[in-house]
């Protein structure tokens, strides 16, 4: 479907839950989240016909997230149903990859085609600190673990965190030469209220840039990354810049958090609930959800958060 401004709105972040193994502390408070009833939130009934919906109105691409899709009880057989339905030809997976070892395979099979996991640092002790409770060793294992599984392709998702991990950016960037791995540094996004790290943590992507010159520019696919290349390297690098530079203009996406919210833009605090809704409901719901789009997002900088209204965990990053 294309929107007021002239998208076409072709992808899905589906959420399947805001409960999470880790509690990274750009994400999530560190006592979680509090806890919503179960009947609160969709059932996997509703989220496969939340994505046939979708699907009718033109999604191609579901990508499941959450909080961490893992950990969620089903999460094979949404992916299964996500997969099967009419319409979607892309199902992606965005983890932290700690249940990869035993889910990777049973993934694949269930129709999954790529998987990002999130990795922010190559020490251990960092790891342990900006996850509060990971252990780095349990990550590589499931990055390993995606490898081996073959699918499409393996990303890993790092946030840039100002004095926390800029001085890792050669050593995370070399992944790609050694290993079949395409890599995104995000910019950090200021989500929440009671943030753990203010202005002096954001940078720019073009920090990477000024720390890789030997970058070399890749040509762009459909996504929002600015891609490049390691001379000579197995995987490309990209850069997301929500904050320093807007991709608002080439935005094709809209979420469903857990709790049955499409929302239109990650950064706006507008909801179109679906939880309880037949089919022609969510179609309505979803219709509406499109078409109230905004051309772009607020200026997000470390002065001025977002107005999601919801942590990282409980939209679905
Ligand atoms: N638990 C999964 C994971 O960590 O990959 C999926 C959900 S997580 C919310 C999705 C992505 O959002 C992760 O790559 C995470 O690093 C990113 N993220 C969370 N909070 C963020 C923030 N404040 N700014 C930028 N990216 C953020
Ligand atoms: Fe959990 Fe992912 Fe948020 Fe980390 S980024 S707390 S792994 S949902």
């Amino acid at each position: 479907m294309i929107d007021e401004y002239g998208r076409e709105i072709s992808y899905l972040r589906l959420s399947v839950t805001e409960l999470c193994n880790l509690r990274c502390r750009y994400c999530m408070p560190e006592d979680g989240v509090c806890k919503k009833r179960h009947e609160d939130m969709l059932t996997r009934e509703e989220m496969l016909d939340a994505v046939k919906a979708a699907a009718e109105l033109g999604i191609r691409k579901v990508r499941i997230t959450g909080g961490e899709p893992l950990v969620k009880r089903d999460i094979l057989s949404i992916c299964r149903g996500v997969a099967r339905t009419e319409g979607i030809e892309e199902v992606c997976i965005t983890t932290n990859g700690l249940l990869l070892p035993e889910l990777a395979k049973p993934l694949r099979e269930a129709g999954v085609s790529r998987v990002n996991i999130s990795l922010d640092t190559l020490d251990e002790k960092k790891y342990a600190y900006i996850t509060r409770r990971g252990s780095l060793a349990a990550a590589v294992a499931g990055i390993k673990a995606a490898l081996d599984a073959g699918f499409d392709k393996v990303k890993i998702n790092t946030v840039l965190i100002g004095g926390f991990n800029d001085d890792e950016i050669p050593a995370l960037a070399e992944l790609t030469r050694r290993y079949p791995l395409d890599l995104r540094f995000i910019e950090l996004m200021p989500m929440l209220d009671d943030r753990e790290f203010g202005p002096e943590a954001y940078i720019p992507c073009s920090a990477v840039m000024k720390a890789l010159p030997e970058l070399q520019p890749e040509p762009q696919d459909k996504g929002v990354a600015r891609l490049c290349r390691l001379p000579g390297a197995l995987g490309c690098i990209g850069l997301i810049s929500p904050v320093s530079s807007h991709f608002c203009a080439s935005c094709n996406r809209i979420r469903l958090t857990a709790d049955g919210k499409i929302k239109p833009c990650l950064h706006s605090d507008q909801e179109f609930p679906i939880k309880g809704l037949d089919h022609e409901g969510m179609l309505r719901q979803l219709r509406a959800a499109i078409l109230a789009k905004p051309p772009c997002h607020q200026e997000l900088s470390a002065q001025s958060p977002s107005h999601a209204g919801r942590s990282m965990n409980q939209i679905g990053g």
